[in-house]
């Protein structure tokens, strides 16, 4: 596949180090809170990737680390440790945060079709590791002891700002930006491998270290997990566009030095997911959670419908507007595949392998997900049997994962389900044969009839309250269970 590559700046063919098996690495979650949907933009888009690449026929061997200690609420090395402001906020301890967010964070990725990594390793279950990193870091002149921390010398690199083109002052700013300044840093840019002095001296995780007791950095953990299961060369490392600087530098700073060669040819960076005033974050606004979306009555994968629509190297604006328009175009596609016939006749094998190819040649196109949709409505209008068409819907899903024909046949077994009954007036009220529901909806319907619009509500919250969903169509109402 051709593939922008964000520390080239350019779009190239996609190469593997070992030809054939691609070693993946994609920084994971800061376990002390939901992850929002702009996080989980990130991971639809990067699970899209992968499993693009396995749709070409790589072997992917993909590797995510969880953050449970170590990430500073500011991504400099200040701040207070991100997991024990999530335990000070829920009374718990860190470890209890910890195990509960990383749970939310894979039952969200359930929902939203994102297979889970072949490895995905917490940060405080490969401390011995990360110590030996950083010994080896000072043992070859890269590392200093200052102020009871571990720190990496940028000054030793020839080129540190590898994802950038603009001047060295410019990035100071992000990095002083409400900051207080580290007295014991040679460099502005150093960062701390091992810290032994917090201003939080009740940081709650401290291992042993040679340089006393204490814990590591954020950034090591990702040099050092990845290198300990993608091996000395790693092919592709992903992540949201905000990690380029500083933790993807500093973890290319941490492993070419420690390594002693180049690491890792392939950055692909997913960009932020925009509310109508700005980028999402957890502190500012309505906090999006997949639960949230859920509650509302969205269906995760119709979020996922809506992240694919969009290329990922552009920001993503967020509206309840646009959130709707995706879920009611996701809907009518799956409406389309339910009407379709399954088993009508015998799959047209070269049919669904030019249509691969076609997938192929608009995907691999720097991961163009949009067109990939588009490649679905272009073969529902193939001239050939419905069984085809199911196939080739089924080869795209292989990267697209949404459920479409799984979602269809659902669909139809539920249509197979309904009865209609329609009244003296004409109307029709389509649902599973309960008299109970037919009568509240027709008792609702009468009600809005008579203009007492309270009441009708009041009685569409109450079958709502009942797991009961209420459709209005011209001349009657469809309900069925959710
Ligand atoms: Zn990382």
């Amino acid at each position: 596949m051709y593939l922008y590559n964000s520390a080239t700046h350019r779009k190239d063919l996609f190469t593997a180090h070992t030809p054939g098996r691609v070693e993946m690495y994609t920084c994971g979650p800061t376990v002390y809170h939901f992850a929002h949907i702009g996080n989980l933009r990130s991971y639809i888009m990067e699970d899209a990737l992968e499993k693009y690449l396995r749709y070409e026929g790589f072997e992917v061997n993909r590797v995510m680390n969880i953050t449970d200690v170590g990430h500073l609420s500011s991504d400099a090395d200040t701040g207070e440790d991100k997991m024990l402001m999530g335990a000070r906020r829920e009374h718990k301890t860190v470890m209890e945060i910890a195990q509960f967010y990383t749970g939310a964070f894979f039952d969200d990725c359930r929902k939203l079709n994102i297979r889970t990594p072949d490895t995905v390793q917490p940060a405080t279950g490969l401390i011995p590791e990360f110590i030996e990193m950083v010994q080896g870091l000072l043992d070859k002149g890269y590392a200093y002891i200052a102020g009871g921390n571990v720190y990496f010398d940028t000054s030793r690199l020839q080129r540190y700002h590898v994802f950038f083109d603009h001047d060295e002052e410019d990035l100071q700013v992000g990095v002083r930006e409400g900051v207080e300044e580290d007295l014991s840093k040679r460099n502005k840019n150093d960062f701390v491998l091992w810290f032994t002095r917090s201003k939080f001296e009740d940081q709650a995780l401290k291992w042993d270290s040679p340089w006393g007791v204490g814990y590591p950095g954020w950034h090591i953990e990702c040099s050092a997990i990845s290198l300990k299961y993608n091996g000395e060369y790693l092919d592709l490392h992903c992540g949201g566009i905000d990690n380029a600087f500083p933790h993807h530098t500093n973890e290319i700073a941490q492993s070419e030095s420690y390594l002693g060669h180049p690491w890792c040819p392939w950055w692909f960076h997913v960009h932020h997911l925009n509310t109508g005033d700005g980028k999402m974050s957890k502190s500012k606004g309505e906090f999006l959670t997949v639960s949230l979306l859920e509650q509302r009555g969205y269906d995760p994968l119709a979020y996922r419908f809506f992240c694919l629509q969009s290329h990922y190297r552009k920001a993503l604006v967020f509206t309840w507007e646009n959130l709707d328009n995706a879920q009611g175009a996701y809907r009518k596609l799956i409406a389309r595949v339910a009407a379709l016939r399954p088993g009508d006749g015998p799959v047209d094998e070269a049919a669904v392998a030019a249509q691969r190819e076609k997938f192929k040649g608009a995907v691999g196109n720097d991961l163009n997900t949009s067109l990939g949709i588009t490649a679905v409505y272009d073969a529902l209008k193939l001239a050939v049997n419905d069984a085809t068409k199911l196939a080739v819907l089924d080869d795209f899903d292989r990267v697209l994962s949404l459920d479409l024909t799984k979602k269809a046949a659902a669909k139809r077994a539920e249509d197979a389900k309904a009865i209609a009954a329609t009244d003296a007036s004409g109307f029709t009220v389509t649902g599973e044969g309960d008299p109970e529901i037919d009568a509240l909806v027709r008792a609702r319907a009468e009600a809005k009839k008579a203009g007492n619009f309270a009441e009708a509500d009041r009685i569409r919250d109450e079958l709502r309250k009942n797991g009961v969903e209420l459709t209005d169509v011209p001349g009657g109402v469809i309900w069925k269970r959710v």
